[in-house]
């Protein structure tokens, strides 16, 4: 979720997961395809316990339920059902603990409130060609960021973080979200616009924190009807009684097809053509940042964007966006499973 609008979202029950839970459960589920009957599947296991790796993948975005107002408690369990497997008193104080070292203990960006859950993306200007730490909408603690320091973590090497990982443990259930969540194209490339609607570079002319479009969330999208087919979950504004989509949110769902109940031989085996990450694991996430980027700039290609209005800009879609949008999505997803495998046999090898 990204705090938009603090009060707004404190006072409706909407809480936005990225790629939905379904997505991450569809990253894991072909993560864990790819490592079954390996070594590296029983390494998981031994770190997870009786955590599953869909489960798993769901924990970063469900310890978003603690509240540092009240004391990290999790005041509102059952509020997700895709979260209340992860409601036990063991499950839930593993989460505040995390939460309670990951609240304010780093450099808060924009538009947040909390350490944690602005290690989930990142905000490149579209106009960048690749992810470089320092354009701006990086951070050292951002997706890629983050899950460099996770992996080091599993690696055994010194990582202060932010985020501060306790153990292989923890850095291993936020890596297996934030894989997720940075093949989310919204996660990592971002628009930056005048108040008439048209890009700026933040890069070129200095930002204006005016022109950030919070990842999406500040783009309200136009026209409903034209939507992809419903995601399950909490995940849909417009239900929610919280106004028009956001662009974000769109971008979180996934339809039918793509749901984690339909991985199956034939999109493991797709998932096995993806080429190999060389080098050391920990700066593959940048890499990954750098094509998750390109995804992006097909995502806000084609859009016809009003004058600011408040605190948003609407869109209107493009024909044919439904189609390009899934496609991506497939893409994205498959990747993100590949990946997440590769990572996992590359840092759990002995
Ligand atoms: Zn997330």
């Amino acid at each position: 979720m990204r705090s938009v609008l603090a009060t707004a979202l404190l006072a409706t029950p909407l809480l936005a997961h990225a790629w939905g839970a379904d997505g991450h459960q569809t990253v894991a589920t072909l993560a864990a395809g790819l490592i079954k009957g390996t070594p590296t599947e029983a390494r998981v296991a031994a770190l997870l316990g009786d955590l599953s790796l869909p489960l798993a993948s769901l924990w970063a975005d469900c310890a978003k339920g603690v509240s540092p107002a009240q004391n990290y408690t999790y005041p509102s369990p059952g509020k997700y059902a895709e979260c209340v497997p992860l409601e036990t008193p063991a499950r839930i104080a593993e989460m505040a603990d995390y939460v309670r070292r990951n609240d304010k203990q780093c450099q808060i960006g924009l538009d947040e409130d909390s350490c944690h859950r602005q290690a989930h993306y990142a905000d490149i200007a579209v106009q960048r060609s690749r992810y470089v730490l320092g354009f701006v909408g990086t951070r050292a603690d951002d997706v890629a960021g983050a899950l460099r320091t996770a992996i080091l973590v599993l690696q055994g090497k010194p990582a202060d973080g932010p985020p501060h990982f306790k153990s292989k443990r923890e850095a291993l259930i936020v890596l297996v979200h934030l894989v997720g969540d940075l093949h989310q194209p919204l996660h990592v490339g971002s628009l930056y616009l005048d108040p008439q609607g048209h890009r700026v570079d933040p890069d070129k002319t200095g930002l204006d924190v005016g022109s950030f479009t919070v990842g999406g969330n500040s783009l309200w999208v136009e026209r409903p009807t034209q939507l992809p087919p419903a995601a399950s979950g909490p995940a849909q504004p417009a239900s929610a009684g919280f106004g028009p989509p956001k662009l974000h949110t769109l971008w979180d769902g996934v339809p039918e097809k793509l749901k984690p109940q339909r991985v199956d031989a034939a999109w493991l085996a797709q998932a096995r053509k993806v080429r190999d990450n060389t080098g050391d694991p920990a700066d593959w996430p940048a890499r990954w940042a750098t094509q998750s980027l390109e995804q992006s700039r097909l995502a806000f290609e084609g859009l016809s964007i009003s004058a600011k209005q408040g605190s948003h800009w609407t869109v209107a879609l493009p024909p044919g966006y439904n189609a390009r949008a899934e496609a991506i999505k497939r893409e994205q997803l498959t990747q993100a499973g590949a990946r997440l495998a590769m990572v996992l046999k590359a840092v759990l090898a002995d």
